[in-house]
């Protein structure tokens, strides 16, 4: 019998082959193609083609009892490849544990890791000079370690923050750090006791929302079967510390305990949100598979084979665990659904929160995505009827939203000085009163972004691009100022053309630069530094974490990270010491991404019995995205944000697609990105699909990563289906002229144009 076989390759088609016997859709078999060996996945019937002679034999059916990928999942992979325009090959390989589709199978290496711990502290500044003096690096590896949580393994030192061997042997021979070997852990969740589940009574603004979900769910069935068919996705928005987490467990108490089906719950990153699966596991303990980046492909398929055998029912997890082979899925949640991180970067970039109502749809799931500052589209989904919208107007117990106080950039100069500081004076002396205090505070610095703007030190200006309202990159090998919407260029400024001022800013301040000021400014607070740099090994988020929990650190300094579902009652004060680097991303989301930022990490402060205030630091006081989040109103923002995207039209009111042509030489990316967007045009034309428009091609915002020149163009249209389809034309005939090293990528719905 001749069967069609999906294979995980970047080619956009599948590949027919002879199987002994029949094989049903979804199962797994090894294949030659070429010289190479793969495995892929039966998809349907073979053509009955007429060259039949040159058709292979497939080398082995793998699975033998059940398919491994359902057909619920099947269905949903193939909604997948066919929107992202995607391999069905290379979607199945996204949605499987990697031991599946691997032809041979990894030995899991030995799990432990050589690492650098502090031994002896350094409480005062003087001591670190004296003990140092000019070894510099020593000094930064040492306070790389204490921010890490006084421990770091040692390729991460090495590897990733250039630390030399020397260097890390001069803190052991000075007696302050010393080498061991650590067992790594992998799965802190299995060795956790989960703490009893908390008994509330509901607000009654919970019960309201439980109750709608739970009506919702009488009579349905997947679509296409006899009955109704799935109810609608509800859009929670509930403030900070309004307690979604408790309508969560509320609808899976239901879906899980009372009708005995599974569940999905996604959350952005497990290891940022330990406090959420605990509060999981304490209600549903082992009928819950934590489905996270520590777990070794052995536990991964293990979690995965537990799901797919109704052992365990509700599958936790970030962004992949949307594809959690869970059968008979009652419910999908998905917390803070407006996180980008929810998109993934590579092949197939898929989106996990749109994955999720769809294959809530396909399977008569209901479907609860929850935010304080849900995504522009979510919201825009309620406006027209597709989303039903529940809200948490206010926190639980009465407790008030944080006061929120801006602080004006452009006037924040030294005492006495024209120097321009990091850290306010009012900031400053909130902090000095939390240590006074025993209370604790959180720092947010702001990443520079890795496109450069240009901004006014003087009256906050940015320069815009008229025409998109996205602020121009600065390309300082081309001393170009850029718009990556419309492709606009223009020099770069010498003077300020709404002051006149000359005092121009380039470059935001780095987070480096921030940490000595904090550092040197509380020479006797406690501080930990959680990012991605610093935070190596995957658990000493967990490990931080901790620590600030248990009270044992004063000051936590973070990246965006740190605005993310923490719920600590300890912290009283939250402090940002730049709202600006993300109000200037060239990006049409950059308010929706400021007013998002401070409106989470002002959450964080004040969950406790006594009241949180906020300091927020910009030179941009006026902007409408301060201004509200200032007032925590999201749906005042809201109105200006959905009207400031009518012209020019952006998402959520029209659909986008990124096209990025990349390759090592300059010269011929730039000739294929004409040429592929020349050919889209005349395509365009010939189809009629005028819905369509194309925008560039242009060098992309980052105009080179790892040694490949990258350019770019748009093509955005109102009609889904009329930009889905040219999408496919331009995947499935278009091939760039010129050099194989050449790809192209076409990213749907895009969430950075970076
Ligand atoms: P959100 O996710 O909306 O920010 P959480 O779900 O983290 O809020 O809840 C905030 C805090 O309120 C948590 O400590 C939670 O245990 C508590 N909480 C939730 N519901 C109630 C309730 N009905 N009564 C009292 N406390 C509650
Ligand atoms: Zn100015
Ligand atoms: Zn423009």
């Amino acid at each position: 019998m001749l069967v069609e076989v999906a294979l995980p390759v970047p080619v956009p088609r599948t590949f027919t082959y002879r199987v002994p016997d029949s094989a049903a859709e979804g199962t797994r078999v090894r294949v030659q193609l070429g010289k190479r060996r793969l495995i892929g996945w039966v998809v349907g019937l073979g053509d009955t083609n007429p060259e039949v002679d040159r058709v292979r034999d497939v080398d082995e059916v793998l699975d033998d009892a059940e398919p491994s990928v359902a057909r619920d999942l099947l269905q949903l992979c193939r909604w997948i490849a066919d929107y992202y325009v995607t391999p069905l090959g290379v979607v199945l390989r996204a949605a499987l544990p990697a031991v599946l589709s691997q032809p041979a199978r990894p030995v899991p290496p030995v799990r432990t890791l050589r690492v650098l711990r502090l031994v002896r502290e350094l409480p005062t500044l003087e001591q670190r000079e004296e003990l140092f003096g000019r070894a510099h690096r020593q000094r930064e590896c040492y306070e790389a370690l204490e921010a890490a949580g006084g421990e770091s393994d040692v390729s991460h030192l090495v590897d990733r923050l250039s630390f030399s061997d020397p260097v890390l042997r001069g803190l052991v021979n000075k007696g302050l750090a010393e080498f061991i070997e650590r067992r790594l852990e992998r799965d802190p969740f299995a060795t956790m006791d989960p703490a009893p589940p908390p008994r509330f009574a509901l607000t009654s603004a919970q019960r309201e929302a439980v109750a709608r979900i739970g009506a919702s769910m009488a009579n349905i069935a997947p679509e296409g079967t006899n009955g109704t068919r799935a109810p609608k996705p509800f859009l929670l928005r509930g403030v900070t510390g309004s307690g979604k987490t408790l309508v969560y467990i509320e609808v899976l108490q239901e879906v899980v305990r009372r009708q005995g089906k599974g569940a999905i719950v996604l959350v952005p990153e497990i290891a940022l949100t330990p406090q959420t699966v605990s509060r999981f596991r304490s209600f549903f303990g082992d009928d819950v598979a934590v489905l996270h980046s520590g777990l070794s492909d052995g536990e991964r398929f293990d979690a995965w084979r537990a799901l797919r055998l109704g052992r365990k029912r509700i599958a936790i997890g970030a962004r992949s665990a949307v594809f959690a082979p869970v059968p008979d899925l009652g419910a999908i949640i998905v917390d803070e659904e407006h996180e980008s991180t929810y998109k993934q970067s590579e092949a197939p970039r898929y989106h996990a929160r749109e994955v999720a109502v769809v294959r809530a749809r396909l399977t008569g799931a209901v479907c609860v995505l929850g935010s304080a500052t849900p995504a522009m589209e979510s919201l825009y989904n309620t406006g027209s009827g597709k989303y039903t919208l529940l809200e948490l107007p206010e926190r639980v117990e009465g407790r008030p939203l944080p006061a929120v106080h801006v602080i004006d950039l452009r006037r924040a100069f030294r005492a006495g000085t024209r120097e321009r500081v990091i850290l306010s004076d009012p900031l400053v002396t909130a902090i000095h009163d939390r240590l006074a205090r025993a209370e604790q505070t959180i720092l947010l610095l702001n990443r520079r972004g890795y496109a450069t703007f240009v901004q006014c030190r003087d009256c906050g200006e940015v320069w815009l691009c008229k025409q998109c309202n996205v602020s121009l990159t600065f390309h300082r090998a081309r001393r170009r100022l850029v718009c990556h919407y419309c492709f606009h260029e223009e020099p770069p400024p010498s003077h300020c053309h709404h002051c006149g001022s000359g005092d121009l800013s380039f470059r935001g301040v780095g987070t480096e630069q921030v940490e000595r000021e904090v550092a040197d400014t509380f020479p006797a607070a406690r501080i930990a530094r959680m990012d991605v740099d610093t935070t190596s090994a995957r658990w000493s988020h967990h490990e931080i974490l901790g620590r600030v929990e248990r009270r044992e650190v004063d000051i936590l300094l973070g990246t965006q990270m740190i605005a993310k579902g923490l719920d600590f009652p300890g912290v009283t004060l939250v402090g940002v010491v730049n709202a600006d680097v993300a109000m200037n991303l060239p990006d049409f989301r950059a308010g929706e991404r400021t007013f998002q930022l401070l409106t989470q990490v002002a959450g964080r402060a004040g969950r406790g019995d006594r009241a949180g205030v906020v300091f927020v630091q910009t030179a941009l006081p006026q902007h409408y995205a301060i201004r509200c989040a200032l007032e925590h109103d999201y749906h005042g923002f809201a109105r200006l944000e959905l009207n400031e995207r009518k012209k020019p039209r952006y998402p959520p009111h029209t659909r986008l697609a990124n096209v990025i042509v990349s390759g090592t030489d300059e010269r011929s990316v730039q000739d294929a990105a004409i040429d592929a967007a020349s050919w889209v045009t005349q395509t365009i034309g010939r189809t009629g699909a005028r819905a369509v428009t194309l925008t560039g091609p242009a060098p992309c915002p980052i105009d080179k990563i790892r040694a490949r020149w990258r350019w770019h163009f748009l093509l955005r249209s109102d009609r889904s289906g009329a930009l889905g389809s040219i999408c496919r034309i331009l995947h499935t005939r278009y091939r760039p002229p010129g050099k194989a090293s050449l790809r192209m990528i076409i990213d749907r719905d895009p969430v950075t144009l970076l």
